[in-house]
């Protein structure tokens, strides 16, 4: 796999940077899903692809640490000032679909049986079919959150040039393709 094309690629859709990051470098913590339960973010049982409908945790770091690297990338937007929640909704609405730009462009490179998961769940549909009881409208536009999968971001980039905080009055949101070995699919 050329990982330098995927970076490249990446970019060239929107991401700001990106990194691909072998499997010890990706920090996973059980206490995620606490997290999530507190629901700050307002989704917790609200979307398919976030907790508690995303499956066991233990589970899913399990499959976080089947793969052996990731291509971790960030995308960084400007705010009003740090009160603009209108911003933050609007720029998290944006990454997702950056991220599905960037999943379509990488498609064709990538392995079969590769994992793409973002920062706060899936944000496809305005309001996710979850609400209405009903099934997902869109499975192969549906991204899990790194967060349900219980993959630390923050300490994930400590060593990498990817930087968690980028300002004063900008917000930054990341994303991560797990990427198997071309040899296992
Ligand atoms: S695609 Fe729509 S219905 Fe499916 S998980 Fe995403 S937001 Fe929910």
């Amino acid at each position: 796999m050329n990982y330098e094309k995927l970076i490249e690629t990446a970019i060239a859709e929107g991401a700001k940077k990106a990194v691909v990051i072998p499997a010890a470098q990706i920090v996973t913590s059980e206490r995620f899903r606490d997290d999530c339960a507190s629901n700050v973010c307002g989704n917790y049982g609200r979307c398919w692809m976030c907790p508690p409908d995303t499956g066991d945790i233990k589970e899913l770091i399990k499959t976080v640490r089947s793969f052996p690297r990731g291509m971790l990338y960030q995308t960084i937007f400007e705010l009003e000032d740090s009160f603009d929640i209108e911003g933050m909704g609007e720029s998290a609405t944006l990454h997702a679909k950056i991220s599905r730009k960037i999943e379509t462009a990488l498609k064709p490179m990538l392995p079969k049986g590769y994992l793409h998961l973002i920062n706060g769940g899936c944000r496809f549909c305005e309001t996710c079919a979850k609400q209405e009881d009903k099934p997902c409208v869109s499975p192969e536009n549906a991204l899990a959150s790194l967060e349900s999968y219980g993959i630390d971001v923050y300490n994930t980039t400590k060593d990498t040039d990817l930087k968690y905080i980028n300002g004063q009055n900008t917000v930054t949101f990341f994303s991560m393709i797990l990427l198997p070995e071309e040899d296992d699919v």
